[in-house]
């Protein structure tokens, strides 16, 4: 098992060279960077909150107790309906701070043993998700950003752990009992495998829908307007051109969408033929 502090100087050194690619090549700005390389090398100290009541564990629940609740203020504020004034503010990150620290710390603790699911692949993605959701703002590019700098440095922890699992003794190269038991997909145990899937399908769930990816296509897109007059073009109502979005009607687009208007396609163009012989 690879130490506390090499776990962290691992992390750290591929969250700065990612923060370096996502502000020079990704185009992102020098924040963003820095922070997705201060995630990425938190995120490199997570799988380990199950070691127990154990330093490590206590500088683990510190850090996150102080960073965690920066996330989720806002939503927890949201949520519960609270003011949104500055004593609310204040009062729920205490809180949250609080719970984390001393609550969540002692529920881990108790439910977990070392190496268990807390170390898998379906936990890395557990891991990003919570990142992905947690990011206040509506750019979807620095939530994926975040996201992908937590799987990194999460990812770090269980290769740095597989690796320290090898062993070479000057004649041969033999593996410890711990190898393969950071870097998987499920445990031997049921329960923690079904409580991981189950957390695992809802994040990723929230992260798909938040993204958009779930949503059906709006009832008055292009496609679907013209499939009925196609099919009966004497008794069908002429079709118009679906009228520019407006404050009061259709689905408006998400505001962090980039995506330029398109011109109508040509099956769009041929439903407006009808017309001709509806007059
Ligand atoms: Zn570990």
């Amino acid at each position: 098992m690879a130490a506390f502090r090499e776990h962290i100087t691992f992390s750290t050194l591929i969250g700065a060279g990612y923060g370096v690619v996502a502000s020079t090549v990704l185009g992102f700005s020098p924040t963003q960077g820095i922070l997705a390389a201060a995630l990425t090398g938190m995120a490199g100290m997570l799988p380990d909150v199950d070691l127990g009541t154990g330093r490590p564990s206590r500088e683990i629940f510190g850090v996150l107790a102080a960073i965690a609740p920066m996330f989720l203020v806002h939503h927890v504020i949201r949520y519960l309906k609270l003011p949104y004034d500055a004593e609310t503010i204040l009062l729920t990150l205490i809180a949250l701070y609080f719970i984390i620290r001393y609550g969540v710390a002692r529920l881990i603790n108790r439910l977990s043993v070392h190496r268990g699911m807390f170390h898998s692949i379906p936990a890395m993605f557990i891991a990003a998700d919570i990142a992905y959701l947690g990011y206040p703002g509506p750019n979807i590019r620095s939530k994926i950003l975040i996201a992908t700098g937590v799987a990194v440095g999460f990812l770090s922890h269980l290769i740095l752990d597989e690796i320290y699992s090898v062993e070479w003794n000057g004649v041969a190269v033999r593996l410890k009992k711990s190898a393969g038991s950071a870097l998987k997909i499920a445990g031997p145990r049921f329960v923690p495998n079904v409580f991981t899937f189950a957390l695992f399908c809802t994040a990723n769930f929230a992260v798909l829908s938040q993204m958009g990816v779930l949503d059906r296509p709006a009832a008055d897109s292009p496609a679907m307007m013209a499939l009925p007059a196609a099919q009966s073009p004497a008794t069908s109502l002429p079709v118009q051109p679906s009228p520019l979005p407006s404050p009061q009607s259709g689905p408006q687009p998400a505001p962090w969408s980039t995506i330029p208007a398109q011109p109508a396609p040509p099956m769009f163009q041929q439903a407006q033929e009808p017309r001709r012989f509806a007059n």
